[in-house]
């Protein structure tokens, strides 16, 4: 299974690609987490994107797509794969084209106040990138990873503003790339948020079952 895990910033990507890893088997590749870590080494890639991802800006497409690349080429032979985070401009749906055969989209469909809420209280582990909201999906332990015992911390581009300026792109130059997929007709599974409290479980097993039923997995 090659699929896109599709929605807005905060939207849950990151924890549906988690949670479907940890069934399938499959390989994640997080081009956010990519750059978060590399940020955080001070690599040289780092140096290159750090002052995009903290203002909540997008990488330039140059970058995103080499990186991507090298991920792609990690992938063992026949290997499931999720994108979360790629593609985000049409430039980059254009790339993926010849690199990616793409069978599915899963599109997680959040209300903007949702998201908004949600990102405010996100939490993220500096050790292993686990998702947590003080909220809504609390660690067992305040302040502490469930899976490792790192330290959480709060995004920088998880600030009001930020977030903001975020969901425009989005808006902008995310959100198109709907259109765009539905007239090459891929198979899209939309998985729907009405609460702010709904736990991913039950979502995710729904997305298994379509999986399941478009013979997917
Ligand atoms: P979000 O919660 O906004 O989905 P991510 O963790 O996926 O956050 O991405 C964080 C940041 O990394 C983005 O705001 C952007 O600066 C950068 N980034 C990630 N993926 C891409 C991409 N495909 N193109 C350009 N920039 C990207
Ligand atoms: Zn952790």
């Amino acid at each position: 299974m090659k699929t896109i895990i599709f929605g807005a910033p905060g939207a849950g990507k990151g924890t549906y690609s988690t949670r479907l890893k940890a069934q399938l088997g499959v390989e994640v590749i997080a081009m956010g987490d990519i750059f978060r870590a590399q940020v955080k080494e001070n690599s040289e890639l780092g140096k290159r994107v750090k002052s995009y991802v903290e203002k909540g800006a997008l990488v330039p497409d140059e970058i995103v797509v080499e990186v991507l690349k090298q991920h792609l080429d990690r992938v063992p032979q026949g290997a499931g794969v999720i994108l979360d985070g790629f593609p985000r401009t049409l430039e980059q749906a254009k790339t993926l084209e010849g690199i990616f055969e793409l069978d599915v989209i899963l599109l997680l469909d959040v209300p903007d106040w949702i998201i908004i809420e949600r990102l405010s209280s996100r939490r993220v582990c500096k050790n292993c990138g686990a998702v947590y909201n003080i909220r809504f999906l609390k660690p067992k332990v305040e302040g502490a990873c469930d899976k490792c015992g790192g330290e959480l911390y709060q995004r920088s581009d998880d600030s009001s503003d930020v977030i903001k300026k975020r969901l425009k792109i989005y808006q902008d130059q995310t959100s198109p790339l709907l259109v765009y997929y539905k007239e090459k007709n891929v198979p899209i599974i939309t998985s729907k948020t009405v609460t702010v409290d709904t736990p991913p479980e039950p979502l995710v097993e729904q997305m298994l079952e379509e999986l399941k039923r478009l013979k997917m997995i």
